[in-house]
C-alpha cells in the first residue's frame, strides 16, 4: 500500500495513493485514526484494517484536488545518519566512519511532496540530500539486527536539506540547526509499506535538480544498512511507531562540486527511489520580512 496523509476542505485525513488518485481511508473506515502515526500505533491491526478498507468501494479524489501532507506529519523522532555512503564521505573530506554517525532534525522541518523548500535569510549555502527514509511500525528497544526489518512499516523518499554554512561554518558545527530550518525535511509523497518495497538494500536512488541528474546511486552502497541502523540506534533510544530514520545521502551533493551548486528560488528538486516514489519540491525565496 502507498499510504498518504492529506488535507481536503481544511480537514486532515489518511488515504491510499493509486496512480494519480487518492482513496479516502478516513471515509471508508471512520473508526481509523485520522493520522498515519495513529494508524501505525495500532500495530499490525491498523495496516490490516487499512488493507481491508482498501478492498471496498472507496471515494477517490484526484491528486491535484488534495493537499498532500508529509506522510507522517508528527513523528516523535527524526533520526538521521551522516556519511553513510563511502563515496559521499570521501567527497566530504571525511573517512568512512567505523560506527554510524547519528544526528537529528526537528519535526518542524517536515513538509509534503509539492510543498516549497523555503530558503532562510540566514543561509547562503542551502544544499539537497536525497535519502531513503525508514518509517518505524513496531517500536522497541535493543532490537536485534536480524529482527530489525520486522519493525519497519515502510519507506519514503526524503530530502535532508542542509544549510552548509551552519552545519560546517558555525563554531563546533551546528548540525542540528543547520539541518532544521523550517521546511528542510520534505518527505513522501507516500509511505510505501515494506511488503511493496522488498529489500531496502537494493533500491536505485536519484536526485535531479531542475531535471539535471545530480545524485545517482543504489542503497546497496550504504555503509550501515537499514537493519544495522535500527539495531544501533535502539540500543540507546526506544523506537516508537512513526519514528523516521533518514539513512544518509549518496555522492553528488552541491557542496562537493566545483563550483558549489546551492539551491536558488525557483529551483525544482526531485528525489526518486525505485519502488518508493518521486518526491518533488520547488525552492522558494526567504519569506518577506514582517512589516509593522
Ligand atoms: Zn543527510
Amino acid at each position: 500500500m502507498k499510504l498518504v496523509s492529506f488535507r481536503v476542505g481544511g480537514e486532515g485525513r489518511i488515504g491510499i495513493l493509486r496512480g494519480d488518485r487518492v482513496f479516502d481511508l478516513s471515509k471508508a473506515d471512520p473508526g481509523l485514526p485520522r493520522c498515519l502515526r495513529g494508524l501505525l500505533e495500532m500495530g499490525a491491526e491498523g495496516l490490516r484494517r487499512a488493507a481491508l478498507a482498501a478492498e471496498g468501494e472507496l471515494e477517490a479524489l484526484a491528486l491535484d484536488q488534495v493537499e498532500l501532507l508529509p506522510p507522517v506529519p508528527k513523528p516523535e523522532k527524526i533520526i538521521c545518519v551522516g556519511l553513510n555512503y563511502a563515496d559521499h564521505a570521501a567527497e566530504s573530506g571525511m573517512r568512512p566512519p567505523r560506527e554510524p554517525v547519528i544526528f537529528n532534525k526537528l519535526p518542524t522541518t517536515l513538509r509534503g511532496s509539492g510543498d516549497p523548500i523555503v530558503l532562510p535569510e540566514l543561509s547562503q549555502e542551502v544544499d539537497y540530500e536525497a535519502e531513503l527514509v525508514v518509517v518505524i511500525g513496531i517500536g522497541g528497544r535493543a532490537v536485534p539486527r536480524d529482527k530489525a526489518l520486522a519493525h519497519v512499516a515502510g519507506y519514503m523518499c526524503g530530502n535532508d536539506v542542509s544549510a552548509r554554512d551552519w552545519q560546517k561554518g558555525k563554531p563546533g558545527g551546528q548540525w542540528l540547526l543547520g539541518k532544521s530550518f523550517d521546511s528542510f525535511a520534505p518527505t513522501g509523497p507516500a509511505l510505501v509499506t515494506s511488503d511493496e518495497v522488498g529489500d531496502p538494500g537494493k533500491l536505485r536512488i536519484q536526485c535531479r535538480l531542475n531535471h539535471r541528474l545530480v545524485q545517482d546511486s543504489c542503497t546497496d552502497q550504504l555503509i550501515f544498512p537499514v537493519a544495522e541502523l535500527i539495531a544501533y540506534v535502539s540500543r540507546v533510544a526506544t523506537l516508537t511507531p512513526g519514528d523516521l530514520i533518514f539513512t544518509g545521502t549518496p555522492p553528488g551533493v552541491g557542496m562537493a562540486r566545483t563550483p558549489p551548486l546551492y539551491l536558488h528560488p525557483g529551483d525544482l528538486v526531485e528525489v526518486e527511489i525505485e519502488r518508493v516514489g518521486l518526491l518533488r519540491n520547488r525552492v522558494a525565496g526567504p519569506p518577506l520580512a514582517s512589516v509593522e
